[in-house]
């Protein structure tokens, strides 16, 4: 479901250039999760991100969900993340005029889904945010905005869910709940688990585990 070729990603700065991801190359089947580890700064969510087609490479190629990224305008790579993808970013990325009920209907409503407020209820009281609905984001505690973003990224029922340190700003219970989540959603229903952590337990629940350390991945085997 997602084959990355020989990408590489350089940032510029000055003139300096500085190579974030050289010539890198792994692929995902569709089911499978892999969990993306390195040091600090080592390219982890630059990686993320040129997967999931928020940002594009210098070099390579990368094919998510049969689509090749790198030959698509950026409307096309916006629907293929409409329609196959999900999200959990480190840093929520929740729309701030918006109520936490509004935020998970956002992507069903993207898909003309008619029952998009009856499903954001449902999936924000699976995550206990039941009585939170009406919340905005800056009402809301860190682990409740990541809950509400969880909810979010579940909503389209996605093929592939990317997350960036899902569990990273949480307390251990709350973390046990995200986690909880994630893979249920991977085992009940196929979707495919790409995620970046610091966290070596997290890590080790997912199939493979992926190395990234001076710009190349190294595969260090099953979780
Ligand atoms: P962390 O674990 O600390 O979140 P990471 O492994 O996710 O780190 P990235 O965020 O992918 O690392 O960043 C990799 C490197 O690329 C860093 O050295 C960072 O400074 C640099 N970098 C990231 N984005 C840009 C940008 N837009 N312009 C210039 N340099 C960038």
């Amino acid at each position: 479901i997602l084959e990355v070729k020989n990408v590489s990603k350089t940032y510029k700065s000055g003139n300096r250039v500085l190579t974030v991801l050289d010539e890198v190359s792994f692929s995902v089947d569709q089911g499978d999760s892999i969990a993306i580890v390195g040091p600090s700064g080592s390219g982890k969510t630059t990686l993320l991100g040129l997967c999931a087609g928020l940002d594009a490479a210098s070099n390579g190629s990368v094919k998510l969900v049969d689509k090749s990224l790198e030959s698509l305008t950026e409307d096309e790579r916006a629907e293929v993340r409409n329609q196959h993808i999900g999200f959990i970013f480190q840093n929520f990325q929740l729309l701030p005029t918006l109520t936490a009920l509004e935020n998970v209907m956002v992507p069903l409503e993207l898909k003309k889904n008619k029952d998009a407020r009856q499903i954001a209820k449902s999936l924000l009281e699976k995550v206990g945010l039941g009585d939170r609905l009406g919340h905005y984001p800056t009402q809301l505690s860190g682990g409740e905005q990541q809950r509400v973003s969880i909810a979010r990224a579940f909503a389209n029922q996605p093929k592939v869910l990317f997350a960036d340190e899902p569990t990273g700003n949480l307390d251990t219970e709350t973390g046990e709940l995200i986690e909880e989540l994630i893979f249920r959603l991977n085992k009940d229903q196929g979707t495919t688990l790409i995620l970046v952590t610091h966290d070596l337990e997290l890590a080790k629940k997912t199939n493979r585990i992926i190395n990234i350390r001076g710009g190349k991945v190294q595969e260090v085997g099953n979780g």
